[in-house]
């Protein structure tokens, strides 16, 4: 059908029409037609011009989002991370090159032990990790010369005797020459297949040197799944961003991100439209010509336009929609996050540039709205917070398991004193930053497991959302919008409330 013939609901543009100030809440997608299965749905998504994930999903530079783990979940899940920069510049570089080194299923950081430590000492593992499967190297560390290995059954009867608790780990363990070993290059499909023939609980992994370098255990053997989506790079290593400043410390800091291999870095302002961003946009161009890197936050296409002119690769979109923000509040400045996402997605999207919608996404249902208003990917703050691979404790209050969560604009991460370009530094340099004044709170979320679980929901949810508005991929999606084949209508405040579980005086309310 002519979609101007179409007289149910509206396009993207007669949504946005007239500067109306929406947000995901305020509109609904119109269903389209379904002539294919969910599963045939194609979630690949450009990050930036020349980076595409096979999901479109960005967990955000935040101090208790992203770090390693949270990094390494989201490109094994096909999404990416971005680790955030309130640290030191060798502590992000060490996170970003334990993404890039990490071999899915292979324990990167085992207990080792030496020949001189003792057999009380292996109880004393026991006792702290629960396992007693140990390699022995001569150094007592990863990297070391592998000596031997050391597991329950050579230390059995010996540890029920006080007195042989002191007897060396050299003199009962396992030799090397008696071991099965495995070469570093190997995958994890082989080793995998090494270790359930040898019938053994470890298998170590050496290099050409005989050092260990990883180790594989049996417990582990069924949860090594696969992740046929990872986002990898050229060489089969995880994908991951960085945030920068647009200080000139974080020129230095940029230099051993990309040491470590970062494959895009986020510059990491709330207001990206500055002279400040513009340069430092164009230093990275002209000496990491290779280097993505994607600038904002924008929310109007004339902020847009200044940063597209600079070189970046891609945008971020969103200026007070973050759920621990109080910018819009304290500045007086920002936009409703939908009005903002479409906007600058339609203009950079002539400029062949994707735009991330960053904030304010509380379920899958507003993952699916931001795509539909034109974005290619999404950022959650706190919709991962909480779960496992965050950075931090967690605590109880009331009985409840809980996690902080926090703006990196917040006095709480302002005071977090952690050396050059951390977010102390970045504002106390003049003396009106000597005041702070908070754009972010700190709070807590309740403890919600691994993100390896919810990864999956979300991208199932958002390939079901796609198959009832009718598109079979993110790509005829954005098509559609600007065909105006997709359709929306605006929500009045009781049709929300319609939209909403209603009239229950309880309920249960599980995700998955
Ligand atoms: P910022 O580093 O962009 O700005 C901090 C201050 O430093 C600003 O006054 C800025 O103008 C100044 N500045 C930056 N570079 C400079 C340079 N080279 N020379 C002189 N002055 C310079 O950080 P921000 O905007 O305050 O954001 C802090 C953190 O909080 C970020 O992580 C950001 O993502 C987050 N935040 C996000 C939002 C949002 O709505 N998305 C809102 C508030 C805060
Ligand atoms: P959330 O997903 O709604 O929790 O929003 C996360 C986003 O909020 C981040 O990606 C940032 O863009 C933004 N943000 C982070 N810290 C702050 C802050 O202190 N104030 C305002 N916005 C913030």
């Amino acid at each position: 059908m002519d979609p101007e013939a179409d007289n149910d609901g509206l396009t993207a543009g007669q949504l946005f029409s007239h500067g109306t100030g929406l947000t995901y809440n305020d509109f609904i997608i119109l269903p389209g037609y379904i002539d294919f299965t969910a599963d045939e749905v194609d979630l690949s998504s450009a990050l930036t011009r020349r980076i595409s994930l096979r999901a479109p999903l960005v967990s955000s530079p935040m101090d208790t989002v992203t770090e390693s783990d949270m990094a390494i979940a989201m490109a094994l899940c096909g999404g990416i991370g971005v680790i955030h920069n309130n640290c030191s510049v060798e502590d992000q570089y060490h996170e970003v090159l334990k993404v890039k080194k990490y071999k899915h299923g292979f324990i990167r950081d085992p207990v080792v032990l030496s020949p001189v430590h003792t057999i009380g000492d292996v109880v004393n593992v026991k006792e702290t990790h629960g396992f007693c499967g140990i390699p022995i190297t001569d150094t007592g560390k990863l990297g070391g010369k592998l000596m031997g290995m050391v597991t329950s059954r050579d230390i059995d009867f010996l540890a029920d005797s006080a007195e042989n608790l002191s007897i060396k780990l050299g003199d009962i363990m396992t030799r090397v020459e008696n071991l099965i070993t495995a070469d570093s290059g190997i995958n994890l499909k082989d080793a995998n297949v090494i270790l359930a023939q040898s019938k053994k609980g470890k298998l170590p992994i050496i290099n050409d040197n005989g050092e260990l370098i990883a180790l594989l255990a049996r417990t582990d053997l069924k949860k090594n799944r696969n992740y046929p989506n990872a986002s990898k790079d050229e060489n089969n290593q995880l994908l991951v961003g960085a945030a920068i400043g647009t200080r000139q410390s974080d020129r230095h800091r940029l230099q051993r991100l990309v040491d470590a291999g970062v494959d895009v870095v986020v510059l990491d302002s709330s207001q990206g439209n500055s002279t400040y961003q513009i340069e430092m946009i164009k230093y990275i161009k002209t000496t990491f010509p290779g280097l993505e890197v994607i600038a904002g936050n924008v929310v109007t296409t004339k902020q847009a336009k200044n940063l597209i002119e600079a070189g970046a690769d891609g945008l971020r979109v969103g200026m007070g929609s973050g759920s621990i923000c109080i910018t819009q509040e304290v500045m007086a400045v920002g936009r409703p996050q939908a009005a903002a996402v479409y906007n600058v997605a339609k203009f950079a999207r002539e400029h062949g540039v994707p735009v991330i919608a960053d904030g304010g996404i509380q379920n899958i249902g507003q993952i699916t709205k931001a795509l539909s208003l034109g974005a290619s990917t999404v950022m959650m703050g706190s919709l991962l917070a909480g779960h496992s691979e965050t950075p931090g404790e967690y605590f109880f209050s009331d009985g409840v398991r809980l996690k902080k969560y926090r703006g990196m604009g917040s006095i709480e991460a302002m005071d977090k004193k952690n050396g050059e370009g951390s977010a102390s530094d970045r504002y106390f340099h003049n003396e009106m930053d000597k005041l702070k004044v908070a754009q972010g709170v700190s709070g807590a979320i309740a403890d919600k497991g691994s993100v390896l679980r919810f990864l999956p929901y979300l991208l199932c949810g958002l390939k079901h959302g796609c198959q009832d508005i009718g598109v079979k991929s993110l790509t005829i999606l954005r098509d559609s919008i600007y065909s105006g084949q997709v359709r929306f209508e605006k929500r009045s405040q009781s049709a929300q409330q319609e939209g909403n579980v209603h009239g229950l005086v309880t309920y249960e309310h599980r995700l998955f």
